[in-house]
């Protein structure tokens, strides 16, 4: 038996490429992950009220806004399976697919939507105070009351924490930022802006160690990497922004990745260099990283497999972007 089309993930990109797939009548076939590379619902199932998807003005709980998508994708005929793809050969067509419950699938065509893991320290107090405080994502997160005129410590030294930190200022009433080293390795055009912010102040030598607080984040403790002198910040909130991790591990030596590891995409298509596989949201994406942006490309996904999937397109070995 071989599938139109596998979906592997089920964030909001995986979802959405269902979505449109069913209503497409491809009976897609959705592999929604169970423990690697996140929960099946994706990195919104790790969060509390979503602000920013549009369509709910009061807010969204992360985990009812996947419980929806989730059943618009059964609605429209997707077949679901919580189960993780543990090998892929995309070398033999059709496709194939091996999962953890010993499953074994052909399909004619693929999406990836495997996500992005947001990196953490793993700090002694970091579960209990996890959306009480720390975050990972400071356009989701920055508008919460929790952080209007805080301190807030942003931790990292490369392109994201300098974005997030200057983001913050808009809510916060000071921003640290929280360097492990002597400087910043930031565009220099940032690295200037976050010199001359008046609400951004710098500590250099500095490594968070714990968090402490109530109900809330009250602080972070700080080592100073030089002297290991401890000291106490008290914090409204802790972004860290230290990195993402895409969930590629499996198609390493089978799809193009550029290098820190996120699927190749072509031009504006979600095109992989394998005709017949796409791929969409954060796997692909290490810029916007929104649920709105991923599943915008799980969208993109599905219309072009379906386009390539009802032509001769697979006779002709023709890539998978479509054209105006
Ligand atoms: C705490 C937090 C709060 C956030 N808040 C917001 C917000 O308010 N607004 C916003 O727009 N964005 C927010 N984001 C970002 C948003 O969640 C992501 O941009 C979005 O979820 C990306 O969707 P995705 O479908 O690409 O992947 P993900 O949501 O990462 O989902 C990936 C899916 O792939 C599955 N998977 C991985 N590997 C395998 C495998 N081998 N086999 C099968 N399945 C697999 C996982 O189980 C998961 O279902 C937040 C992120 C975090 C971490």
């Amino acid at each position: 038996m071989v599938e139109n089309l596998v979906i592997i993930g089920s964030g909001p990109a995986g979802y959405t490429a269902a979505i449109y797939a069913g209503r497409a009548q491809l009976k897609p076939l959705v592999f929604e992950g169970f423990s690697a590379g996140g929960i099946p619902g994706g990195q919104l199932m790790t969060t509390t009220e979503v602000e920013n998807y549009p369509g709910f003005p009061e807010g969204v709980h992360g985990p009812k806004l996947m419980q929806q998508m989730r059943q618009q994708a059964l609605r429209w005929g997707a077949v679901l399976i919580a189960d993780d793809a543990i090998a892929v050969d995309f070398t033999q067509y059709p496709f194939a697919i091996a999962s953890a419950d010993l499953l074994e699938v052909k399909a004619r065509a693929m999406i990836i939507c495997t996500g992005a893991t947001a990196k953490r320290l793993h700090l002694p107090g970091e579960e209990k105070f996890w959306n009480n405080g720390i975050s990972a994502c400071a356009i989701c997160d920055g508008a919460n009351p929790l952080f209007e005129n805080a301190d807030i410590a942003v931790v990292g030294g490369g392109d994201s924490a300098v974005e997030e930190a200057l983001y913050l200022t808009k809510y916060a009433r000071r921003v640290h930022l929280l360097v492990r080293s002597d400087h910043l390795r930031a565009d220099k055009t940032m690295q200037e802006r976050v010199f001359h912010h008046t609400q951004i102040h710098i500590h250099w030598h500095s490594s968070p160690i714990n968090v402490d607080g109530d109900e809330v984040l009250r602080s972070v403790q700080i080592r100073d990497t030089q002297t290991g002198a401890v000291s106490d910040l008290t914090v409204g909130g802790l972004f860290y922004a230290i990195g993402h991790t895409p969930n590629t591990q499996l198609f390493q030596d089978q799809l193009e990745l550029d290098e820190a590891g996120y699927i190749k995409t072509q031009g504006k298509s979600t095109a992989t260099n394998i005709p017949g596989i796409w791929a969409a949201g954060d796997v692909q994406d290490c810029v916007y990283r929104q649920a709105i942006t991923a599943a915008g490309t799980g969208c993109m996904a599905a219309l072009e497999a379906e386009r390539w999937l009802s032509t001769d397109a697979i006779a002709s070995g023709e890539g998978n972007a479509i054209a105006c």
